[in-house]
């Protein structure tokens, strides 16, 4: 049996063919290619493509044709079931030029499942127990269709069913072993540190010169919206190994950005700043205009945010803020409701009413109506008052409505953590 190449330690390299017209249906989820993208990195198997691809001969052969010219490792999952549309093997063995020929024990367990259920098998399902020639059957716990594992020209081709109820066990019990045995014991491991009081950008220019010096790990920047992230991915023998390399780098990182860090364990800020509370006995009180309770919802998101968080104000109109919060009418008819003075006065006012130690609060103009030149769509203020500090800011967030919602809740998440841990404001 060929042996799968490894060159020089290298990773292997795999690609993952989703096969169904119906994932590329609005509302379908492809979600098996995730599942095996983490099996396969937890072996040392990176994964360099995913394609999802309806249920076509042609398209499909030529998909399979194209994975396999690149990836040491391809899978792919669904289309292995009795009907019409039902062609990955179909397409796998036109792709390799390899017949397929009906196995008998197969069809014998298909037809004995099916006394098992009272039921004589329709013909359809003998496609079922086509086998590529030379290919390994991985059987099949919880339904009809069973997998193949095929080792060919140095490469690996495993055909899975679809349904994630049936490929995941089939996986976990008869792929992940083989290619553990045969990534040659490479490891990766991958953290993602994540700033949000930093652009893309500034991010880069900062630590560009410390990964720059890394070949492994290796490191790519992610920016989004409010916040950006490096994602550090290490390969080495050992996942002892590797993870002593993601921390050396991860720790040069940190120097460069002091306190800009809030996550390396795979947290958002808002459970970062739900924790910081939590673990300090601090109460949260948040007054909400242009985010209408974004903040709020996301605070909650998460359980536990009743040990911290005794009540969210969403406080759109003026007179809700006059009258939920005591901010002076004359105030916002004079600085007008998205000023500083205005986000002040809620942060105090909410403070005051719900009787916390902290309390935050957003007015902006969040679009896409509603800027004049002075101020503009994205201008938002933010303010936080009590135990965490009194500091106000004021933003300019890019980005349609939802984008500048978002910064807005994940910047006024920002200068609480800010504030508690001590740190500048950003
Ligand atoms: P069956 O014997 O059930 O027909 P199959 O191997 O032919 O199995 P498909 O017909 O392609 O699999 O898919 C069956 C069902 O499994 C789909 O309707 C879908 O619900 C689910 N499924 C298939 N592929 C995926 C995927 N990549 N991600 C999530 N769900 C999937
Ligand atoms: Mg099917």
């Amino acid at each position: 049996m060929a042996r799968l190449v490894n060159a020089g330690g290298r990773a292997l390299r795999a690609e993952i063919l989703a096969v169904g017209s119906e994932l590329l249906m609005p509302g379908r989820a492809e979600t098996n290619a995730v599942f095996l993208t983490g099996r396969l990195l937890e072996v040392g198997i990176a994964v360099g493509a995913r394609v999802t691809a309806a249920d076509e001969p042609a398209l499909l052969e030529s998909a399979f044709r194209a994975a396999l010219a690149r990836a040491d490792v391809v899978l792919a999952t669904g289309g292995l079931g009795p009907t019409e549309d039902d062609l990955t093997r179909e397409a796998a063995a036109a792709a390799l030029g390899l017949r397929l020929r009906r196995d008998p024990g197969i069809l014998e367990a298909l037809r004995a499942r099916f006394a098992g259920y009272g039921r004589v098998m329709a013909p359809v399902n003998e496609k079922q127990a086509d086998v590529l020639e030379g290919a390994e059957v991985l059987p099949n716990a919880r339904g009809t269709a069973p997998g193949l594992w095929l080792e060919v020209a140095g490469r690996v081709l495993i055909l899975l069913p679809g349904p994630p109820r049936e490929m995941e066990p089939m996986f976990d019990q008869h792929a992940l072993p083989r290619l553990r045995a045969r990534a040659g014991g490479t490891v990766l491991a991958t953290r993602v540190l994540r700033i949000a009081s930093m652009g893309e950008s500034d991010v880069e220019q900062v630590v560009a010169p410390v990964y720059k010096q890394y070949g492994n790990p290796r490191t790519t920047i992610l920016g989004g919206a409010g916040q950006t992230e490096l994602h550090l991915t290490a390969e080495a023998a050992s996942r002892e190994a590797a993870e002593a390399r993601l921390e050396e780098l991860a720790a040069r990182i940190r120097a460069v950005l002091p306190g800009r860090i809030f996550s390396e364990d795979g947290r958002e800020l808002p459970e970062v700043v739900a924790a910081l509370l939590r673990d300090r006995g601090l109460t949260l009180s948040v007054a909400e205009s242009c985010t209408g309770g974004l903040l709020s919802a996301r605070l909650t998101a998460t359980a536990g945010a009743s040990a911290f968080l005794e009540r969210a104000y969403v406080t759109y109109s003026n007179r809700s803020k006059t009258e939920l919060l005591g901010v002076p009418a004359d105030l916002i008819a004079s600085a007008g409701a998205v000023s500083e003075e205005v986000a002040r006065a809620m942060a105090a006012g909410a403070r005051r009413a719900a009787g916390t130690d902290i309390a935050v609060a957003i007015t902006g103009i969040a679009g896409p109506d509603g800027g004049t030149a002075e101020k503009p769509v994205g201008l938002v203020f933010l303010a936080v008052e009590g135990a965490a500090g009194d500091r106000v800011r004021r933003a300019l967030f890019p980005g349609d409505r939802e984008r500048v919602r978002h910064q807005a809740s994940q910047a006024a998440l920002e200068m609480i953590r800010r504030g508690l841990l001590g740190l500048a404001p950003a």
